[in-house]
C-alpha cells in the first residue's frame, strides 16, 4: 500500500526571462520600504542593478557575501541592518549570497526576496550551513527559508560555462540523492526526475553556447525543481562524503559534487533497482552512473579528485571520515567498497 508523509515547504516562484521586472511590485506586495541589497562582491553590478529597479524603497546594498557563510560576515551585514533600519533582504547570486540573506533571517526573521544566478538550489530550502573557527554548522528553521523566489533566467546567461556544468551536476546530486532518501514520496520522486532529465539535456547544451536561452531556462527549472527536493528529503552518502571530502580538503563546492556523484550512485545502485531502472527510462541508458561520469566529461567538468588538490592519503583520511556519523543510505557502509569508491574518485576512473 502507498504510504508516505510529504512536507512541502511554502515559498512565492516566479520563473522566467525578464522576471526581476517584477522585483518593485513584489517588494510592494511585502509591504517593504527599506530593503538590503545583498551581493558577492563580484557580482556588485547586478547589485546596483536591483537597487535602481527597487527606487526608494533600497536602502542600500551589501556586496560582501562569500563562501561558506562565515559568521564574521553575516555579523558585519547584521549591524548594517540595524543601523538602516532594514526591512526586508534582497539577494541576488548563488548559494553564497543567498546563505548569507538566511543567515540575517534566521537573526532578525526579516523577508527574503532571492534572485538566483546559480543552479545550487539553495533558495528552495529551510537549511543554513555557517562557518565559524573554521567549522561549519549547519541547522534548519521556517525562517531561514526565503519568502519570494525570482526565476530569471537572463541572470543565468552570464554563468561562465565551467561553473554552468558544475553547479548543475550539483543540482543533479540533490535529486538523485532524493531518489533514494529514506522519506522520499511519489511527488519527490516525480521532480527528482524531471529534474534531472531537464538538467540532462541542457549541460551539454549551455557547455557549447551558454547563451543559449531555450537551454538556460530548461536546466535553471531543473535547479528549482532540484532545490525543492534539498529541502524536502535527506540526503545520503553523496552528500556526507562532499561535505567529508570537501570540508576536509578545502575544495571547491560543485567541482566535488560533480566528481563523486556518479561513484556515490554507482555504490548504493545494488539497494536501489527502481531508482536506476527510473533512471535508466529517463536517461535514456543502461548505466545512469557512467552516463553522469560521461556527462561530467562532456561538459568539460574535472572528473578527478587528484586535479582539485586532494593529496593521494586523503583516501584513507575521507574513508575513517565517511564512516564516522554517518548518514542513513540505502547501501550499508562498508570500509572497503568505501575505500573503492573514494579511490575511483580520486583518480577520477569510471564509476564501477
Ligand atoms: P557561489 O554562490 O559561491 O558562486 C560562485 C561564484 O560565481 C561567485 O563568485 C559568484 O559571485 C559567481 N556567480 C554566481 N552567479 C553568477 C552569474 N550568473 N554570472 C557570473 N558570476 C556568477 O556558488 P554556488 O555553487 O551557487 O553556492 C555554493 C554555496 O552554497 C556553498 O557554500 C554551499 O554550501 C551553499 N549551498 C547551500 C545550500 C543550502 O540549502 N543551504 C544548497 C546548495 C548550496
Amino acid at each position: 500500500m502507498l504510504s508516505f508523509t510529504y512536507n512541502g515547504q511554502p515559498a512565492r516562484v516566479i520563473f522566467g526571462s525578464g522576471t526581476l521586472a517584477q522585483l518593485p511590485a513584489e517588494v510592494e506586495r511585502l509591504g517593504l520600504n527599506n530593503v538590503l541589497v545583498l551581493a558577492t562582491p563580484p557580482q556588485e553590478e547586478d547589485a546596483k542593478r536591483l537597487a535602481e529597479l527597487i527606487g526608494d524603497r533600497c536602502a542600500g546594498i551589501f556586496a560582501g557575501a562569500v563562501m561558506h557563510t562565515p559568521v564574521s560576515v553575516t555579523e558585519t551585514a547584521l549591524q548594517v541592518v540595524k543601523d538602516k533600519g532594514i526591512d526586508g533582504l534582497v539577494a541576488v547570486g548563488g548559494g553564497s549570497t543567498t546563505g548569507l540573506a538566511k543567515a540575517l533571517a534566521l537573526r532578525t526573521d526579516l523577508p527574503q526576496i532571492v534572485a538566483p544566478t546559480t543552479y545550487a538550489g539553495s533558495e528552495m530550502t529551510p537549511i543554513l550551513g555557517e562557518t565559524k573557527d573554521g567549522n561549519k554548522v549547519t541547522q534548519s528553521s521556517p525562517k531561514i527559508l526565503p519568502e519570494v523566489v525570482i526565476y530569471d533566467v537572463d541572470l543565468t546567461l552570464t554563468l561562465p560555462a565551467g561553473l554552468s556544468g558544475t553547479s548543475g551536476m550539483n543540482a543533479i546530486a540533490h535529486a538523485v540523492e532524493a531518489l533514494y532518501a529514506r522519506e522520499t514520496n511519489p511527488i519527490i520522486s516525480m521532480m527528482a526526475l524531471e529534474a534531472i532529465g531537464a538538467l540532462y539535456e541542457a549541460l551539454p547544451i549551455i557547455a557549447d553556447d551558454p547563451k543559449n536561452s531555450d537551454a538556460r531556462a530548461k536546466a535553471l527549472y531543473g535547479a528549482w525543481l532540484c532545490g525543492i527536493c534539498l529541502g524536502s528529503v535527506g540526503m545520503a552518502l553523496h552528500h556526507k562524503l562532499c561535505h567529508t571530502i570537501g570540508g576536509t580538503f578545502d575544495l571547491p563546492h560543485a567541482e566535488t559534487h560533480t566528481i563523486v556523484l556518479p561513484h556515490a550512485l554507482a555504490y548504493n545502485a545494488p539497494a536501489i533497482p527502481d531508482v536506476m531502472k527510473s533512471l535508466s527510462d529517463r536517461l535514456k541508458t543502461d548505466d545512469p552512473a557512467r552516463a553522469l561520469y560521461d556527462l561530467a566529461g562532456r561538459i568539460g567538468a574535472k572528473r578527478a579528485l587528484a586535479d582539485l588538490g586532494m593529496p593521494e592519503s586523503g583516501i584513507d583520511t575521507a574513508t575513517d571520515r565517511a564512516l564516522t556519523n554517518p548518514y542513513w543510505n540505502p547501501q550499508p557502509l562498508e570500509q572497503a567498497a568505501l575505500r573503492g569508491l573514494i579511490s575511483r574518485a580520486y583518480a577520477g576512473d569510471a564509476p564501477a
